[in-house]
């Protein structure tokens, strides 16, 4: 992960943030509405802008889906080669070796049959970058398919861009559902302050075997969450307070541009959300 944003947005990722113990004191996260796990062979399409995205903001429900038997298809945009800009020890085709590596292994520990689709693209430029990107989404894509990428609002320009590419693609494929996860929001935003309508909020409630299978994931990324030496500018990326966001047993996803109803788990009284 690369935490660089336009100044417009900036957010520093040293910065402590909003602690995992606020997002969980809120009620409105326990409320939202429980989605449904895909399976019995629908497709499933994750983007991640850089290695790790995918585990930390689908991780669990990669796990899951797998388990239920849906086809797995992960676009791993950019190499993450930017994530340690001051390295002493690690130069930008170093860390891109490492970081495909790594997020292949991550991914095979929760799918083991899901495709990881490497596309090699420029960090830190995926917003000049963005019909390869839209290529590779339409191409992953099947009728009824669900595509999951960051959240368009994330504050990081590439998170942003995949978003906006999976927008684009799916202006022409109405229906494929569209879920978005938040992964820099739950540092620079807060409950009260939260910068999406709790009404596009929906939740995977990861089961044991799921959320254990997340946190092995997270592990395989360890150019970010350990130091890469004790030299200045081989700190690890990922601070503990930060993964706390993603040691919760739930998955949070923004459908913004896609029908809730028809991916709510539950029916409850009224059928979901007014
Ligand atoms: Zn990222």
């Amino acid at each position: 992960m690369t935490s660089s944003a336009n100044s417009s947005t900036a957010f520093d990722h040293r910065d402590p943030g909003t602690s995992e113990a606020l997002w969980a004191a809120d009620g409105r996260i326990a409320a939202a509405n429980v989605l449904a796990v895909p399976g019995n062979g629908r497709r499933m399409v994750v983007v991640a802008a850089h290695p790790d995205d995918e585990t930390l903001g689908a991780g669990g429900l990669i796990a899951m889906a797998a388990r239920n038997g849906a086809r797995i298809d992960v676009i791993v945009a950019t190499d993450g080669e930017a994530s340690h800009p001051a390295s002493p020890t690690h130069n930008p085709a170093q860390l891109a070796a490492r970081r495909r590596a790594e997020v292949v292994a991550a991914i095979s520990s929760l799918d083991f049959a899901a495709g990881v689709i490497q596309l090699y693209l420029p960090d830190g430029l995926l917003d000049r970058n963005q019909e390869p990107l839209e290529q590779a989404i339409d191409l992953a894509l099947a009728p009824g398919s669900l595509l999951v990428t960051p959240w368009h609002g994330d504050r990081h320009p590439d998170h942003e861009a995949c978003a906006r590419a999976a927008e684009t693609v799916l202006a022409s494929r109405p229906d494929v559902e569209h879920w978005q996860y938040p992964i820099w929001a739950w540092h620079w935003a807060d409950p009260d302050g939260a910068p999406w309508s709790w009404e596009s909020v929906g939740r995977i409630d990861l089961d044991a075997g799921a959320n254990s299978a997340k946190q092995t994931a997270i592990g395989f990324h360890v150019s970010q969450s350990e130091a890469l030496s004790d030299l200045g500018g081989d700190e690890a990326i990922l601070s503990e307070s930060f993964l706390a966001h993603f040691r919760r047993p739930y998955e949070i996803f923004l459908l913004e541009s896609s029908p809730i109803k028809r991916a709510i788990a539950t029916d409850r009284a009224g059928g979901g959300l007014a």
